[in-house]
């Protein structure tokens, strides 16, 4: 793991994206868009461990290596309304692409029947929007430096998504956003742009990235269908990650206790904005519960759920791959 330009002052940064994980509608076209419009790999096919009549689908590259998860909750039937995009909320989150293939991707979308939406260039990358089945805003940006390699999901590899590039927090002030971010969770900021300020960690390699976005007069966001409900940092053990809780807590921060993901162990708290935040560890990863090359292939639930599985399964929709 790069750990570049971390700063003597922090001693436990995160390290880049983990994941961002949202709240869409039905599954089976969310499977259908993230597999085989976008060309993801479900690496992870299990329940929300907070709710298990709902599925928690993982999608990735080919091992679900941190920095390239995006993560949905269908929440279809539960008379969750949809969500309203604003600030306090992750607004969009941005899949890295090879230069010069957005025209495919614009075509490939539309043929999919999505229409797509060219961004003004930002920070000098190209970049295109979609809305996904749910009414999220997924962006593709063209960025020459993404050494990644893609899952053959069925794209061209010269057009194949490498993971994710940046979420884009909409705030109506980030300075105290700047501030926990550059301060406790060891980001620095590498571009400014207008209202758009680009905060880093690690690298400023996509999957490292975090856009803050000021806008004073916003509407406040609201959770619910279409909308993301968190976004996650890696950060490199647990006792980092205990230590990172401690000083949180001692700035201030209202965070959960350490949370067993299965896959990952996890806190959360919200920074000053409202942004939901999670520290998540890289370990132990996705193959801790079934082998490499049959990742996102059965239903996975935690040990602890293991002997209410028929109970669980009649309860989650059908779904078809
Ligand atoms: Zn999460």
């Amino acid at each position: 793991m790069v750990t570049a330009c971390q700063g003597d002052s922090v001693p436990h940064p995160v390290q880049q994206l983990h994941h961002v994980t949202a709240t869409v509608a039905e599954a089976q076209p969310d499977l259908d868009f993230c597999e085989r419009q976008l060309g993801l790999r479900l690496v992870k096919r299990t329940v929300n461990f907070d709710n298990h009549s709902v599925y928690h689908f993982y999608y990735g590259t080919e091992a679900g290596a941190p920095g390239t998860i995006w993560t949905t909750f269908p929440y279809h039937g539960w008379n969750v309304p949809q969500g309203t995009h604003g600030a306090g909320q992750i607004v969009a989150t941005a899949f890295s692409v090879p230069p010069g293939s957005l025209a495919f991707w614009r075509t490939r979308l539309a043929a999919g029947g999505f229409t797509t939406t060219a961004r003004p260039p930002r920070l000098g990358q190209p970049v295109l929007a979609v809305r996904d089945p749910s009414g999220l805003v997924l962006e593709l940006v063209e960025d020459l430096r993404d050494t990644r390699p893609p899952w053959d999901g069925g794209i061209p590899t010269g057009s194949a998504i490498r993971g994710l590039h940046s979420v884009t927090l909409l705030l109506h002030a980030r300075e105290p956003t700047i501030e926990l971010m550059t301060g406790l969770l060891g980001f620095r900021i590498v571009r400014e742009e207008g209202a758009r300020t680009r905060l880093a960690a690690g690298t400023d390699a996509p999957g490292h990235l975090a856009d803050l976005v000021e806008a004073p007069g916003a509407p406040p966001g609201r959770n619910g269908l279409g909308t993301v409900h968190h976004v996650a940092f890696a950060i490199g053990s647990a006792a980092a990650q205990l230590a990172l809780r401690a000083e949180l807590v001692g700035a201030g921060r209202d965070v959960t206790e350490v949370r067993d993901r299965t896959y990952f162990q996890s806190i959360y708290f919200r920074e000053p904005g409202g942004v939901l935040f999670e520290v998540a560890t890289t370990a132990p990863g996705f193959a801790v519960d079934e082998p490499p090359a049959e990742l996102g292939r059965s239903l996975r639930l935690p040990p602890w759920e293991e002997s209410h599985r028929a109970t669980i399964e009649a309860t989650l929709p059908p779904i078809d791959r």
